[in-house]
């Protein structure tokens, strides 16, 4: 008699026990205020708006919601701070206190992992292992710039602008925050910085570590609010420059706003990378980074990697790896250490991305998703790659900012390189290949201002950060990064 052999499917004969990372030593202010000259205050009229968890749809805090006239008076507590401290102080002096936060942050990091993921619905794993130590790691490196400016403008003087409105998206919000404050704080400015509206509260925990540290008050004050709160603060008379992370949308209504003012800008916004994958690269390395690429934070990244374009003769067989591998992701509850992807951020995000899935299906694309049940409160979406697309299809072409791959192929360098650039962004870019001389020639011709070489999204404070074309202007990160905070005499 024959016994049949049975092969253990990964997939549905076992899964991993719930590992959940505990919420017992977190503490969030109910309700949160604003921060504004080193005091939690409410609002002047006493707002307040609800930010939920988007993995249950509970509410978690009341956050304040700040006004025109709580913008003015962030703006003339930083202003005060300008004139009578910060910008008086020896450089040495700001260094320390940019160092005790950045010490503050890794003393505190379970705190900040566990509440950027319940605020924000991404992974546990990710917060802790990349959002946290990063925003760390940029107020070490920036706190470090404070006393050696003249190393970084050789033979010029380098003096702070003023007072800097800084607003930031939801996709990393203790992560933007610290590269927003980080080097503005070095160079001697100081901040009004408004974080996005479903993610207040690492901004806030940050706002008790600030205070902790005993800086001076007014020299970070931290509002909360929608488009209408950043707004304000765009249009306030009394900042000197503008710092803003978000959509391309947004950004060119505040480059409309800020031209001609006088105020400095600098604009970090959207992106659709091309991730580019030649035969001679080692294929399950490249299925990894295609993963990360595209799937890391649940998609909300702008530097995403959602455009892949794969040589034709090793198509079939990366496709194939790739969906294999996509059935093996965990999506879950973010609180569990095992989770690959978390929570959508918001129920707006989740209709753009589903109405792109539709559209995606509509204009002729093929659709795979990894076959996994989703929880049945919050708001969740499959992994989800399409092929048989091209480059007018509006998923190749428009940011989607979710879990969503678009694939393409190509047979020469030259196509591959028309088709990369065939967008109107230019964030960032990847490149998989064994041979050293294709990944620097690519880099240079591709228009980004990143391109990672058989890697992707990897960040570092020393490595500057920025866009082309409509991904934004300036740079954040690296020596570079201190640029749009200074004025050189
Ligand atoms: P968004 O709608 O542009 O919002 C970004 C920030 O601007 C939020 O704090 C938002 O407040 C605020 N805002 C909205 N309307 C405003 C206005 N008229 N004036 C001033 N501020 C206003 O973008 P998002 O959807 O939050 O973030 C996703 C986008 O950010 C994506 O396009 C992504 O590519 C981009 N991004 C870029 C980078 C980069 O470094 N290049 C990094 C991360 C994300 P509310 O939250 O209350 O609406
Ligand atoms: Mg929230």
């Amino acid at each position: 008699m024959k016994t049949e052999v049975k092969t253990l499917d990964f997939n549905t004969d076992w899964e991993y026990s719930p590992a959940l990372e505990s919420t017992d030593h977190i503490h969030i202010q109910e309700p949160t205020d604003l921060f504004i000259s080193g005091e939690f205050i409410p609002g002047v009229r006493g707002k307040y708006f609800e930010t939920i968890n988007p993995a249950n749809e509970e509410k978690i805090a009341n956050v304040a919601e700040a006004e025109k006239a709580d913008v003015d008076l962030a703006v003339k507590a930083a202003r005060k701070a300008y004139d009578n401290v910060w910008s008086k102080m020896k450089p040495t002096e700001r260094g320390k206190y940019i160092f005790r936060i950045a010490r503050l942050i890794q003393e505190r990091a379970r705190e900040f992992a566990v509440i950027e993921s319940l605020d924000g619905g991404k992974p546990i794993r990710e917060s802790r292992d990349v959002d946290v130590p990063l925003s760390a790691a940029h107020f070490f490196y920036y706190a470090g710039w404070a006393d050696k400016l003249e190393y970084a403008f050789p033979g010029r003087d380098a003096h702070p602008v003023g007072v800097a409105g800084q607003i930031i998206p939801w996709n990393f919000p203790l992560l933007m925050a610290a590269w927003k404050l980080a080097p503005a704080l070095a160079t001697g400015n100081t901040v009004v910085l408004k974080p996005a509206e479903t993610t207040p509260l690492t901004a806030m925990k940050l706002a008790e570590i600030i205070q902790e540290c005993d800086l001076p008050p007014g020299v970070v004050n931290i509002i909360n609010g929608g488009g209408n709160t950043g707004q304000a603060l765009v249009e306030h008379a009394d900042v000197d420059k503008i710092a803003f992370t978000g959509s391309t949308e947004v950004g060119k209504f505040i480059m409309k706003t800020v031209v001609g003012t006088g105020k400095k800008y600098t604009l970090e916004l959207g992106g659709k990378a091309a991730n580019i994958l030649f035969d001679d690269a080692p294929v399950d390395q490249a299925v990894e980074g295609i993963v990360n690429g595209i799937f890391f934070n649940q998609g909300h990244v702008c530097c995403a990697g959602s455009r892949l374009f794969v040589q034709e003769n090793i198509a079939e067989n990366v496709i194939s790896k790739l969906k294999e591998r996509m059935e093996t992701l965990i999506v879950g509850d973010p609180l569990d250490k095992n989770t690959d992807i978390g929570a959508i951020n918001s129920k707006i995000q989740l209709d753009k991305i589903k109405m792109y899935v539709d559209i995606g299906q509509k204009e002729g694309g093929s659709i795979f998703q990894s076959p996994c049940s989703l929880p049945k409160m919050g708001y969740w979406h499959a992994p989800t790659l399409f092929t048989d697309v091209s480059q007018s299809h509006r998923i190749v072409q428009e940011e989607i900012f979710g879990p969503v791959l678009a694939i393409q192929t190509f047979r020469t360098v030259d196509e591959v390189i028309m088709k990369a650039n065939n967008t109107p962004y230019g964030l960032s870019g990847g490149v998989w290949t064994d041979k050293g001389s294709k990944i620097f020639s690519l880099s240079k011709k591709i228009r980004a201002g990143v391109i990672w070489a058989n890697t992707f999204n990897k960040f570092d404070p020393s490595a500057p950060f920025g866009g082309y074309k409509e991904s934004g202007l300036g740079r954040e990160g690296g020596v570079e990064g201190l640029m749009p905070y200074v004025n050189l005499v």
